[in-house]
């Protein structure tokens, strides 16, 4: 049995002075480790009538593209600014340092969608919050976040306390 956490590589002061920089490459690259985390993160929502998975730029790709394939849904990218080339709603938010915002089509969800929202890390929860948020501009609502790496000290998940939140690993 692989143990996907053997997977993820710790790269210290990347890309800042500080920072423990969590590299999915190497789990990625394995295909039974992958698998296993793509099946991990679905797990507990299946048969919850999900109707599509969204996925932050650009590891939420990776993880909620497969996440959407296996569930038999469709895909749905939050975008960094001036990316999509249709009409987008944008919503704005805080960084440690700074500010960024994310970008969605306005047409990508409605209010009969059930969304699992999936990215390859939570921090400080910021992204994940904002997409949500996004997401139920739109009208659609959230089933559940669901991560392959928790940074549990930085307590991300009490911005996310309105939903269910599901880590594979927990650092
Ligand atoms: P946050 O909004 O603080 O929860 O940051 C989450 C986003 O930043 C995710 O899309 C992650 O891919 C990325 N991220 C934040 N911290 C790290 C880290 N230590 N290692 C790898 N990615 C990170």
């Amino acid at each position: 049995m692989h143990r996907i956490e053997t997977f993820i590589r710790n790269i210290p002061d990347f890309p800042k002075p500080g920072i423990q920089f969590k590299d999915i490459t190497p789990l990625v690259k394995n295909q039974a480790v992958l698998r296993l985390a793509i099946h991990q993160l679905i797990h507990p929502f299946i048969g919850n009538n999900i109707t599509a998975v969204a996925g932050m730029e650009s590891r939420g790709f990776i993880f909620g593209s497969l996440a959407a394939w296996e569930l038999g849904v469709g895909f749905v990218p939050l975008r960094k600014p001036g990316k999509l080339p249709y009409d987008v709603q944008s919503i704005s938010y805080d960084l440690e340092y700074g500010s960024a915002e994310l970008e969605i089509h306005i047409d990508a969800l409605n209010k009969n969608d059930h969304v699992l929202l999936v990215d390859d890390l939570i921090a400080t929860g910021g992204t994940a919050a904002a997409s949500c948020e996004l997401i139920e501009q739109l009208g659609a609502d959230i089933i559940a976040c669901a991560f392959v790496i928790e940074l549990d000290t930085l307590k991300g998940r009490e911005k996310l306390a309105k939903y269910e939140v599901h880590s594979l690993i927990h650092y």
